[in-house]
């Protein structure tokens, strides 16, 4: 059979980005694969490579495991289960380390754009192995993190990874790190995994600053519809999303980023194409109705799942038992691939 797996990290509650680029993938992939085995996973051990406070971490665990159920993730149909539950992960990532070249991990992209913004500019223009030297705040786990991704992938032999367009260039690396350790040990151990995007919503952008994407780490609330938030926080956050000048309503991604990106959401949640999307709006004149037409529309999809969440907020004993069984699945069929990958390499 078929293996798919995804993660998403504990850093936040999910926004409408991660909903929209993957989560909703997640859901329609439980019902329409047959003899596929699949594996979410709530990536705490990533969420470390920025610095988090304990408490809050513990807490956001618990609420990423309830916003996933609530947008649909069916623990009948898939096995959800907390990354730092499975220490193959990790075991995994020290074999995987020992054949990375640190060249492959200078050129990935996220990294760069998640150190402090004084060592950004200098991340641009230099190699790794001066930015290792000059960026004091550069730390190991951040710069390595797309490794940690490949085992999170490998340690289940998964062949699909249903992504959002932000982590093409990790899913790359892992298939370049599958194909280096298979030629190494001369043995097809890992099948190299393939992206699974959806088209219309890959990249979903910030609110604030259409030109960067939606995420759970930016410092400005604003930027982004949390699944969580209130039709008020919705209307407040949608009203004030960056547009332009511009009075008609247009699709156009590179010269109206705002106006498309808000355009693609009201699509998603519409459930039409964007084409369509931008026809409804043809005859109205400046932003006001398409913006209270778009936070409408939001509060509508985000209604039950809000309910739902409302209702696991208050079962936390079923929560950890779904946890604790995710994670007994997980740990068996990882083991079973780290045993081969060891006995490959020599440990074993
Ligand atoms: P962080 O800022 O902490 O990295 P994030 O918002 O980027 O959080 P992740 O947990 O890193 O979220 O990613 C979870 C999934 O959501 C990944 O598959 C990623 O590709 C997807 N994703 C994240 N942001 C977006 C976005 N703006 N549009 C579409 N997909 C997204
Ligand atoms: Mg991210």
């Amino acid at each position: 059979g078929t293996t798919i797996l995804s993660g998403i990290q504990p850093t936040g509650v999910p926004h409408l980005g991660n909903y929209y680029g993957a989560l909703d993938n997640w859901v329609k992939l439980q019902r329409t694969r047959r003899n596929t085995t699949i594996f979410y996973s709530i990536v705490d051990l990533h969420a470390l490579t920025i610095p988090q406070d304990p408490k809050v971490l513990r807490q956001s665990k618990r609420d990423m495991a309830i916003a996933l159920m609530a947008c649909g993730v069916d623990v009948k149909q898939s096995v959800l289960f907390e990354q730092s539950r499975v220490p193959q992960h990790a075991e995994l990532c020290w074999i995987l380390n020992c054949i990375t070249p640190v060249g492959w991990l200078s050129r990935m992209t996220q990294w760069k754009s998640k150190i402090s913004s004084s060592n950004r500019d200098a991340a641009k223009h230099s190699d790794a192995i001066t930015i290792a030297a000059s960026t004091e705040g550069l730390r190991m786990g951040l710069f390595a993190y797309p490794v940690l991704q490949a085992a999170d992938i490998l340690i289940y032999q998964a062949d699909e990874v249903p992504i959002g367009e932000d982590q093409v260039q990790h899913l790359e690396l892992a298939r370049e790190i599958a194909s280096t350790f298979n030629k190494t040990v001369g043995e097809e151990i890992f099948p190299l995994p393939k992206s699974i995007i959806p088209q219309s919503t890959k990249r979903i952008m910030s609110l604030r600053e259409p030109t960067s994407k939606m995420s759970k780490s930016d410092d400005n609330d604003m930027s982004r519809i949390n699944l969580s938030d209130t039709p008020e926080q919705i209307k407040a956050k949608i009203a004030r999303a960056t547009t332009d000048s511009e009075r008609s309503i247009s699709y156009d991604p590179s010269s109206r980023p705002g106006v498309s990106n808000l355009l693609a959401i009201y699509a998603a949640c519409k459930n039409i194409l964007v084409e369509d999307a931008v026809k409804s709006f043809t005859n109205v004149s400046g932003h006001k109705q398409f913006k209270e037409d778009l936070a409408d529309a939001i509060i509508q999809v985000l209604g039950p799942i809000q309910s739902e969440m409302n209702r696991l907020h208050n079962e936390s004993g079923y929560v950890d038992s779904v946890l604790e069984k995710g994670a007994v699945k997980a740990r068996n069929r990882a083991a079973e691939t780290l045993d081969r990958v060891y006995h490959a390499v020599g440990l074993r």
